[in-house]
């Protein structure tokens, strides 16, 4: 069940877990999947940074253990090992990246709130990973541009996860479908942003959710249009949508 702004039936049942954005119906599915494929399974750095952030109060934002789980193994999958990461917060989908990759697998990794990433990181260098990550504090839009603008980076990046500021989406989009490799994948996150995009006009939305909601709903509609990708929306978390460059 969502967080909130949904008209859900059994709201007294709220999940606990922090970073719980899932769209599944019944809480105790959900709390079986972590406590059957997740947990058992989760690197003791992952736990680690999972109990940091939960005591941080801006929790909420932080990636749930189930799709950390799931974009480590999508990671895998693709044998990814030039990835970018736009809105990092703590680190939680960056741990969950840098321990996919190889040794040499690289993750440009961008927030204006370099605070946030300062409360992960000594977990990540305790892991071993911290070589695998250029950390830039500042907007990403600019850095987007700087990169295009360089000519260097065109179609190199063969992962991408945008979780950052949802009205920007379109315009990373416009600049990350040239960075990407064709064959190579962008997640963005948050695509069903609370089960707001099929909520009602009427619907009582929490004020932030409302703002975003219009962006999110353009984001999805253009995606589904766009025919240099493949996409897929997933139910992970709180939306996921993989898009694989075609042309
Ligand atoms: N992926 C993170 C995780 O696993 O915990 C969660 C990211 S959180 C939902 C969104 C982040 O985007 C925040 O840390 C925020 O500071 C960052 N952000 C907001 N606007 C941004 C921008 N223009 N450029 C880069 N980061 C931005
Ligand atoms: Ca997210």
């Amino acid at each position: 069940m969502a967080t909130n702004g949904e008209s859900g039936q059994n709201q007294t049942h709220r999940h606990q877990e922090v970073g719980h954005k899932s769209l599944l119906q019944s809480d105790a599915l959900y709390q079986y999947i972590l406590e059957t494929s997740v947990y058992p399974r989760e690197p003791e750095s992952m736990k680690e940074l999972r109990e940091v952030t939960a005591k941080h109060p801006w929790n909420i934002m932080t990636t749930s253990a189930d799709e950390g789980q799931f974009l480590n193994m999508l990671l895998k999958l693709i044998n990814a090992k030039n990835t970018m990461e736009i809105g990092v917060y703590t680190g939680y989908s960056l741990l969950a990246t840098a321990l996919a990759l190889p040794d040499d697998g690289k993750i440009l990794a961008m927030d204006i709130n370099r605070e946030n990433y300062e409360l992960g990181l000594p977990i990540i260098e305790k892991a071993g990973l911290a070589h695998k990550i250029d950390f830039r504090e500042g907007p990403a839009l600019p850095v987007l541009d700087q990169m295009i603008e360089d000519g260097k980076f065109h179609g190199t990046y063969d992962f991408i996860f945008v979780d950052a500021d949802k009205d920007n989406y379109l315009n990373y989009h416009k600049r990350l479908i040239d960075l990407v490799k064709v064959g190579g994948v962008i997640g963005y996150d948050n695509t069903l942003w609370n089960g707001s995009v099929v909520a009602p006009p009427d619907a009582p939305l929490r004020k932030y959710v409302r703002y975003y909601r219009d962006f999110v709903l353009e984001l999805n509609k253009a995606l589904a249009a766009d025919p240099r990708i493949e996409i897929c929306m997933l139910p992970v978390g709180d939306g996921i949508t993989l898009c694989r460059r075609v042309s």
